[in-house]
């Protein structure tokens, strides 16, 4: 019989170090502090963590500053920083099995989702920025001045980033940031979410031994109004990158104010999917439910919000709640779980409560509305029916398996629109009809960064990402995504 893979896993894990990754060492940290690093599938210890201070985000952020201004990375041939990414991303692979248990352990998240989504998406970021390096260049531009000159941009790198991650999807968050800030040549300091850190350690270890140059890479561990803010207010960083919560993100756009950081905000989502009376329902009513009960709803972009046509709301609502109802919910470790826990107790408080707040206002439920279990965080895939577009439930990111559903009739598009719109985020959307000319018109209305026409994949490195509205600030990926790690600098010469 073959071993249970998490054993020496779990016990590796529980006596690792609580170390700091700073200026291509593992560092004893500055204080004692720990964080416990719980199984979100049992609520069991599985690690410990250093709680960074403030000291320690001034170690990482000098060694950054130093490793940044003397040239050693920025100053390569680009060729050489597509090479160091390019070997990372090897590194990154040949770890693929031992980095996705452990980001399925600490996370929660099926293990296929930790394997496919998580490591091969972060290969697939360092390989895609690794080109990148080679490839980033500004424009000729000629002056309209009397004379002969010449004018040109530059696209330089930013310098220091703060990169400051969540805990939904751990690794490829971190190694999405680092591989595009790396590219554009700056030096990075990381502070991975204190609830899922350990795949950004194990990162550390790879990083480590892919070579990259002392204090090019450093990552930090600790809690966010400590290490986190430690690392927004220090005057030695030049830009902060963060995904996360819109509080979170508004509070770090006012404290960057301060040192005139530059600032790049992934942050919250309500999405709506539309779902038309001529929609291949086949593919849309599973997609459906992939998208707000994949990684158990915690996903910035999930589609919390479904309108369907009157014509088709039976069949889509019969079908969700028989997937909703047979959805395998366990331990992400588990090959045959299809949804995994919650990543914390009180993340399962705060989804509970919402479906709570939903239920007191008289919403009926298709599915689901419980916490599952008596150890760990689970809840069930939950379906509301038509709850008003003013509740709480209707209005907030609740960053769990929690559908509203609601129907249309022929309304025209600019009022359909108007009800996607109503909301405060703008990340996503999704649409889901045959008339092609009705999808694109579609798309023209909606504020949201993305809208997905009858399907879509994983996310993919070349497709920027971002929000309108409270979704954010800038966007990742793509060229895009490249560039809000540099500025452009304009260089004139006279000819004459
Ligand atoms: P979530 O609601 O998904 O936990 P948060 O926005 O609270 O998202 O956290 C996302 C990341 O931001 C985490 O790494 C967290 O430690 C960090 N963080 C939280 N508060 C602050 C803060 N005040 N300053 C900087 N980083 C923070």
């Amino acid at each position: 019989m073959t071993q249970d893979p998490t054993i020496p896993l779990r016990a590796a894990l529980a006596q690792a170090p609580a170390q700091q990754f700073i200026d291509g060492d593992f560092r004893t940290p500055c204080g004692d502090g720990l964080i416990d690093i719980l199984d979100p599938a049992t609520g069991a210890l599985l690690s410990q963590a250093s709680a960074g201070e403030a000291a320690d985000i001034d170690a990482a952020v000098k060694a950054a500053r130093q490793a940044f201004d003397d040239g050693r990375w920025s100053g390569l041939p680009p060729a050489r920083r597509q090479d160091m990414l390019l070997k990372l991303a090897d590194l990154v692979a040949a770890d693929a099995d031992a980095l996705a248990l452990t980001e399925s352990l600490d996370n929660g998240m099926p293990l296929m989702m930790a394997k496919m989504g998580g490591v091969m998406g972060a290969v697939g970021m360092l390989r895609y920025f690794a080109g990148w390096a080679t490839k980033l260049g500004g424009e000729t531009i000629t002056p309209s001045w009397p004379g002969e000159w010449l004018g040109y941009t530059r696209r330089e790198a930013v310098g220091v980033v703060g990169a400051i991650t969540p805990w939904n999807f751990p690794l490829v968050m971190a190694v999405g940031k680092l591989a595009a800030a790396l590219a554009a040549g700056c030096t990075v300091v990381l502070k991975p979410a204190e609830q899922a850190p350990l795949s950004a350690m194990r990162l550390a270890r790879l990083v480590a031994e892919a070579g990259f140059p002392a204090g090019v890479v450093n990552i930090v561990t600790g809690y966010g109004h400590q290490a986190g803010a430690a690392l927004v207010a220090h005057p030695g960083v030049d830009k902060i990158s963060f995904t996360g919560s819109t509080l979170v993100g508004q509070q770090i756009l006012r404290e960057s104010a301060a040192t005139m950081k530059r600032v790049t905000l992934e942050l919250g989502g309500k999405s709506p999917t539309f779902i038309f009376g001529d929609a291949d329902l086949e593919r849309a009513i599973p997609a459906a439910a992939m998208g707000i009960f994949g990684n158990a709803g915690q996903v910035c972009a999930a589609g919390s919000r479904l309108f369907v046509h009157t014509s088709v709301f039976d069949r889509v609502a019969e079908g969700l709640t028989a997937r909703a109802q047979s959805l395998r919910v366990g331990p992400g470790t588990d090959p045959a779980t299809e949804m995994g826990p919650l990543i914390s107790a009180r993340q399962r408080d705060r989804v509970a409560s919402y479906i709570e707040a939903g239920r007191e206002a008289g919403v009926s439920l298709l599915a689901g509305g419980n916490t599952k279990g008596d150890a760990g965080y689970f809840i069930e895939p939950t379906i509301l029916l038509e709850p008003g577009a003013d509740l709480s439930v209707s209005r907030e990111e609740i960053f769990g398996p929690v559908l509203c559903l609601m129907r249309f009739g022929d309304d025209d598009l600019d009022t359909i629109a108007a009800r996607g719109n109503d909301s405060q985020y703008g990340l996503s959307s999704a649409i889901w009809t045959q008339d092609i000319t009705r999808a694109h018109k579609l798309a023209n209305r909606l504020r949201a960064g993305t809208v997905r026409i009858n399907g879509s994949g994983p996310p993919d490195p070349a497709l920027p990402l971002g929000g309108f509205k409270a979704s954010g600030f800038g966007r990742e990926n793509g060229r895009a995504g490249l560039e809000i790690y540099t500025e452009l600098k304009t260089v004139t010469v006279a000819l004459t």
